[in-house]
């Protein structure tokens, strides 16, 4: 039984396997230790690639799809690219709203790996309330100083566009690479000339932002976790927690309410299902509709 385990598990390894990391903006800095280091995996880097083509966060190019199907593109391509590449690994980041908390931004980050023979792919992922993402309409210099403090500049870096309509238009002005104050104080100086008004975002390109570069890393550890959980079935990488159901009793009546009832765990080669129930096994009654309208 074990050695047949042994021989599941080995087609699905990755170690030793040539894999294109293609990524711009140092991302390679926080990935690629962690899967030569957690994966055995041989990085290499593309030379000559641009992944700004798949949509920057700076508006010259529009994000089309969504964040899992841009991180696939990008794979597919990188297999074209170097077709020595037995593995892809793609990473992807996507800055909003939160959609349940108003006033909240949330980063989101996944780094996405992808083996050419086997088929296998896993996703690590990494959610962040602590995200450095936000934007200001400025009419001075000096509001666009405040704002660049508030956001951590210059550790963190700004993007200045000019303002048409009250939409932020990068093709009358942009200026991405801007290090100090006095360069700051400038670009913005020049787009409220051209513009009238200017708005100021946050760079969240990963090597002007260390707050995404720190989420990225924790994806790719999440990657690295994942990887590691093989299925107690057919040995497949990537056993993750797929669900999550609500409906744990209330301590007092015993009725569902919308907490965490358990995990459920889903193999996406051979279909094995373990369900987690949550601890504590009741919900408080706070929770409960019927014992706390
Ligand atoms: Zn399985
Ligand atoms: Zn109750």
């Amino acid at each position: 039984m074990a050695v047949a385990q042994m021989e599941i598990a080995s087609q699905f390894s990755v170690a030793y396997k040539r894999a294109i990391l293609a990524t711009m903006h140092d991302k390679e800095r926080v990935i690629r230790p962690l899967l030569e280091g957690g994966l055995g995996l041989q990085i290499v880097l593309p030379a000559g690639f641009d992944t700004d083509r798949f949509g920057t966060f700076s508006r010259e190019i529009e994000r089309t799809g969504s964040q899992l199907g841009a991180a696939r593109a990008k794979i597919e391509a990188s297999f074209e690219h170097d077709r020595q590449a037995q593995v892809a690994i793609a990473s992807e980041g996507s800055f909003g709203p939160h959609p349940f908390i108003p006033f909240v931004p949330l980063g989101r980050e996944i780094v996405v790996l992808r083996d050419r023979e086997s088929g296998l792919e896993l996703i690590g992922h990494h959610a962040d309330l602590s995200t450095n993402f936000s934007h200001e309409t400025v009419k001075t210099v000096e509001a666009a100083r405040v704002f660049a403090e508030r956001i951590g500049f210059p550790q963190h870096g700004l993007i200045v566009i000019g303002l048409s309509d009250a939409n932020p238009a990068p093709e009358k002005y942009l200026r991405k690479d801007t290090w100090t104050f006095p360069e700051l104080s400038q670009s913005v100086s020049e787009a409220l000339a051209l513009c009238g008004a200017a708005h100021v975002e946050t760079d969240m390109r990963a090597h002007r932002n260390p707050t995404r570069m720190r989420a990225i890393k924790r994806a790719t550890i999440d990657l690295v976790r994942c990887y590691r959980s093989a299925c107690p079935r057919c040995t497949r990488p990537g056993f993750a927690v797929t669900e999550r159901l609500d409906g744990l009793p209330c301590a007092w009546c015993g009725e569902p309410t919308h907490a965490l009832r358990a995990e459920v765990s889903t193999c996406s080669g051979c279909g094995h299902r373990i369900e987690r129930p949550a601890e504590p096994r009741t919900a408080d009654p706070g929770q409960c509709l019927g014992c706390n309208p």
